[in-house]
């Protein structure tokens, strides 16, 4: 073969060379470097209209996809770029005002820069000889973190770790080890026993299977209407538990259920665990994990001063603050709390953290020196002894930390009394009309379920007899579907840049004769909704009225 006119391995590995950053500074090649992110944000712009997405919103063809091939040459930079790019026709823009879905934040600046640094030189929290300061960056976001809801950072610890389900995952392991002591070595045993409330995330369902425990064994207890778990019912399952010999690995109390931030009583239930304990003179105490993936921002409000108010919320604002607030002021009383700052602390995906009460239980799950004999030679901070995860990526802790520095308590209390005073805002104006009723009403969160109704029916009595009594089931049924049409018009109507992205639950909860109720959903979550898009929200849905057929 003539070598002569082919290109060598060496060309190509220049051409590979150019495509990492240099090592070494070089001006030109870093300007050439941003440019290449500005390019990429300069098309990203581009798809940009006055609509709540990324240029036209295209199905993807996933038969297609499938036969996806690995090229045979390079590309360049600029052609990888452009087709990067495409990926993101259509997306939702989380931080449009017309958007109004789901617990899905736009992130700040700061915690993307932060994201940006930790990608670009790929420190691994596994331990600080290959983090160095992102390490300490973990360390400080934990301390602030612990220090924010209430836990003595002395005692506490925490690590970052792959999402909200993962922080369920540690508590509840945590808490098998307390009450079977050995599982990591024997592997679970067959009376282990974990409470969850049916309004709690189904990850709960995930993590008792994938421990080993079985979804057998996960115990769901029934929401009150305000969906909280029914302390009732959770004390008399708890005690039949422990009555027929089965041990409590852990109680997940859920501090902002995803749909509808209902916020179980925290309180209530660490005294039950108590009592339970003596009373049983239990040999373990169970372990109680808040799942605050979505509340724990609240605890911002721990020490606002409600009666005077210095930040000038709204009244009905501030009394849906401060009725979250007497149930997040308790989260230090969990042994193990979960946070998502990719929800409410505006941070990208994945950023969630796990926080224990006492770093002494991480001792629980921790491996020796000599299982990993290529690591620890030296240095501080040794996570890894008792991660999960091997790599971790420093993504998260400094996504997190950026935002705590930006905001500060009072930007935080600032971001999320706006988000609830919108709230508030379209509920009175859901309410102020006849046509239309708020079901969670009585709810402090940022997401508001509500239903509207055909023309000539009492929207203040339906909502009652709807759900208590099987003589409506029809009429029950009948308006599901009606919400569901009403969804699809307000939906296709934004498509077109009329009107918000709003979204359909398909079972807000059941009834008490059990069929689902449909409720159309808006969770608030950007700092750009105003009043008008919130006005926007309810003109929209009753000019649906006026196009479906009731
Ligand atoms: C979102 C959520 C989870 C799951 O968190 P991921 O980060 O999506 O894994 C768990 N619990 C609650 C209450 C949540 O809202």
């Amino acid at each position: 073969m003539d070598r002569r006119n082919s290109v060598t391995y060496r060309d190509i590995l220049q051409k590979i060379r150019l495509a990492f950053p240099q090592p070494v500074s070089d001006a030109i090649h870093d300007s050439y470097f941003v440019h290449s992110i500005m390019r990429a944000l300069d098309q990203v712009d581009g798809l940009k209209t006055h609509l709540p997405m990324l240029g036209d919103i295209i199905s993807g063809d996933f038969e297609k996809a499938r036969e996806a091939t690995l090229p045979d040459t390079m590309a360049s930079i600029e052609d990888v770029t452009a087709d990067l790019v495409s990926y993101l026709r259509g997306m939702t823009l989380f931080g449009h005002p017309r958007t109004q879905q789901n617990v899905i934040p736009p992130p700040t600046i700061p915690s993307l820069i932060g994201v940006l640094l930790a990608s670009l030189y790929n420190p691994n929290l596994v331990w600080d000889e290959y983090s160095r300061l992102v390490a300490l960056a973990e360390v400080e976001a934990v301390a602030m973190a612990s220090q924010l809801i209430g836990y003595n950072p002395e005692q506490a610890s925490g690590v970052f770790t792959f999402g909200g389900t993962a922080t369920t995952l540690y508590g509840v392991k945590l808490g098998l080890e307390k009450a079977c002591p050995g599982t990591l070595q024997n592997g679970a045993p067959e009376d282990a026993v974990v409470f969850v409330s049916d309004a709690g995330h189904y990850c709960a369902t995930n993590i008792v299977g994938w421990l080993g425990i079985g979804t057998n064994n996960l115990i769901t207890i029934p929401t009150t209407v305000e969906n909280e778990i029914d302390l009732a019912q959770l004390e008399a399952e708890m005690r039949r538990a422990v009555e027929s010999g089965k041990k409590i690995a852990a109680i997940i109390a859920t501090l902002g259920t995803t749909d509808a931030f209902g916020l179980d009583d925290l309180a209530h239930i660490v005294a039950l665990r108590d009592t339970l304990v003596d009373e049983y003179r239990l040999d373990y105490r169970p372990h109680i994990h808040a799942d605050a993936a979505i509340g724990w921002a609240w605890s911002v409000f721990n020490d606002y001063d409600f009666e005077n108010n210095p930040l000038g919320f709204r009244p009905r604002t501030i009394r849906a603050l401060a009725g979250a607030s007497r149930r997040i002021q308790h989260l230090s009383l969990a042994d193990s709390i979960g946070i998502d700052f990719h929800k409410t602390g505006f941070t990208p995906y994945i950023s969630s953290l796990v926080l224990f009460k006492n770093r002494a239980d991480l001792e629980l799950v921790q491996r020796q020196q000599e299982q990993m004999p290529y690591l620890y030679q030296f240095g501080d901070y040794r996570p890894g002894m008792y991660t999960l995860e091997t790599s971790r990526a420093g993504t998260g802790p400094l996504a997190a930390l950026a935002n705590f520095r930006l905001f500060g308590e009072q930007g935080l209390r600032v971001i999320l009394g706006h988000i609830v005073e919108m709230t508030q805002l379209l509920r009175e104006h859901l309410e102020g009309r006849e046509g239309t009723t708020v079901l969670n009403r009585e709810n402090f969160g940022t997401v508001t379920l509500f239903r509207a109704y055909p023309v000539g029916v009492d929207t203040f009595s339906i909502k009652g007899h709807e759900f208590e009594d099987a003589a409506y089931r029809d009429s029950l049924l009948a308006h599901n579907e009606y919400n569901r049409q009403i969804s699809e018009y307000v939906h296709s109507e934004a498509m077109e840049g009329r009107g918000v992205m709003i979204s359909l639950t398909d079972c807000y909860r059941n009834t008490q004769y059990g069929e689902p109720i449909v409720a159309l959903k808006s969770f608030i979550l950007s700092p750009f909704v105003d009043e008008t898009d919130v006005e926007m929200v309810v003109s929209k849905v009753l000019e649906a009225r006026g196009k479906v057929s009731g």
